[in-house]
């Protein structure tokens, strides 16, 4: 795989004070890679890296993925039960806006866009005096029997 240094990653870490290693280009790598509709845990990304035969240890893994979601590069999607799973952010209207539906039943993450949505946050938002800038909308779900 051709080494890639990305200079957005170069900015962040130079603004956390943290230092741009090949390790770290290879986490960020890693989850903008994966797959449009993947969800994963830091576990899973990890290991993925690993099976890569990339020396990284867990701590550079799980620390350059809080600054990468600090800084919006990525997307962190609380399950509810101490897990969490993350995705890409892309420049895409629908890709950064869409939210997810979790099957209780199954842990099936199920993503959906809905404009109505964004009007109703909007209207509330601006009733109390403000205007959105980010929204985490979360819908645990389970089958219609
Ligand atoms: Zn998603």
């Amino acid at each position: 795989m051709a080494k890639r240094r990305s200079e957005i990653l170069i900015d962040i870490l130079k603004s956390e004070g943290m230092r741009y290693t090949a390790q770290r280009q290879a986490v960020w790598d890693d989850i903008r890679d994966q797959k449009h509709t993947e969800h994963r845990d830091a576990e899973e990304i990890y290991n993925h890296i690993r099976g890569k035969g990339i020396k990284v240890s867990r701590a550079t893994v799980y620390r350059t993925i809080d600054v990468l979601v600090k800084n919006r590069l990525i997307r962190k999607m609380d399950l509810g039960d101490g897990r969490s799973l993350f995705e890409p952010s892309t420049n895409d209207i629908y890709d950064d806006r869409h939210d997810h539906m979790i099957c209780t039943e199954s842990g099936k993450i199920i993503e959906f866009y809905d404009q109505e949505l964004d009007f109703l946050q909007e209207k509330i938002a601006q009733k109390h005096g403000y205007t959105v800038v980010r929204r985490v909308h979360q819908l645990f779900v389970k089958p219609v029997k």
